[in-house]
């Protein structure tokens, strides 16, 4: 091979420039989308690179099940968290969800109601919910149709929000709604309902099919959480005590509760109540509960399915890490 000219040296120089500069370039691009991937399958208790995410972006991982319980633990329990800086109104409830033709409901939409409540946000501490599981403690299929149960603060809404938003590291201290009902009709989102609120203990709800419940918890019984919507209505001023009855609810607070309930899409027969799936004794919530009411309303509400209870199956790819 005759030796090259200067002429040539210099292309053959620029050429193996342009080449460098090209791979450089593109393995810099790839980096980039590699990491964007490992925002999206990454692990949830790891908040802090999720912030870099668009407040209103849905990653596939913020909604994806767990796959099961640990079935013994030595060291506190992981925690799973949502991003505040994800949270938006959207976390909640889903906009524009077509309804759903729900047997025997009124099917004018002239006749439905247009009370719309005031909406706000009070994320609670991630010590105070999980993540809803595929499979139960003992690697059982989980999986049950949501469910709704109803509750009441007892104390006021205030003092509750304060005590969901409050760390506890304590699994028997850990207690939560998905959503809470203030006296005046606000309804306050407090736990995404892709997630699995802490509402009910020891607890079975039976259906058309039988007895339903997951076991979660290797210290504790069977609950309905991990297939549950928890509501929660603010109790009035003379029901602070552990009495069987108080003055009862707002009519803001049927309608607000009408409104929502309507957006999960949850028939009637699994809409239930904490005094009935609980199997401790000690829960008679929601007292002085005036179904009538709540089901004539309910019957004027479009039903949709905005608030979606159920999570995501993970990937393939993700089960194969667990
Ligand atoms: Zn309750």
């Amino acid at each position: 091979m005759p030796p090259l000219t200067m002429k040539e040296k210099i292309s053959a120089a620029i050429l193996l420039f342009a080449l460098c500069l090209t791979i450089i370039l593109v393995t810099a691009q790839a980096g980039q989308s590699g990491r964007v991937s490992a925002n999206e399958v990454e692990n949830p208790n790891q908040p802090s690179s999720l912030t870099s995410l668009a407040p209103n972006n849905q990653s596939s991982d913020s909604r994806t099940c767990a796959l099961k319980p640990e079935k013994s633990r030595t060291t506190p329990p992981s925690q799973t968290t949502v991003a505040p800086s994800q949270i938006s109104l959207s976390t909640f409830r889903q906009f524009g969800s077509p309804s759903i033709p729900v047997i025997g409901q009124l099917i004018n939409p002239a006749s439905f109601s247009s009370y719309t409540p005031r909406e706000s946000i009070a994320l609670a501490h991630p010590t105070n919910y999980g993540d809803r599981f595929l499979l139960d403690l003992y690697g059982q299929p989980a999986y049950h149709p949501p469910v709704v149960v109803l509750h009441e603060t007892v104390g006021s809404a205030g003092s509750a929000i304060n005590y969901f938003r409050t760390p506890h590291p304590l699994d028997s201290d850990q207690v939560s709604y998905h959503t809470l009902i203030k006296r005046d009709g606000e309804v306050v989102y407090l736990v995404p309902p892709y997630k699995r609120a802490f509402g009910a203990g020891d607890s079975v709800f039976v259906g058309a099919s039988g007895k339903e419940a997951v076991k979660t918890h290797p210290n504790y019984p069977p609950s309905v959480n991990n297939f549950a919507y928890h509501i929660s209505l603010e109790t009035p001023p003379d029901g602070s005590h552990n009495g069987s009855r108080h003055s009862g609810y707002t009519m803001a607070q049927y309608q607000s509760l009408a409104w929502i309930v309507a957006k999960t899409g949850v028939p009637a027969p699994r809409i239930t109540a904490h005094k009935v799936v609980d199997r401790s004794g000690q829960r008679q919530d929601p007292r002085s509960f005036d179904n009538s009411t709540f089901l004539r309303l309910l019957q004027a509400q479009p039903m949709t399915k905005e608030i979606v209870i159920n999570c995501q199956p993970p990937s393939q790819s993700e089960l194969i890490n667990y």
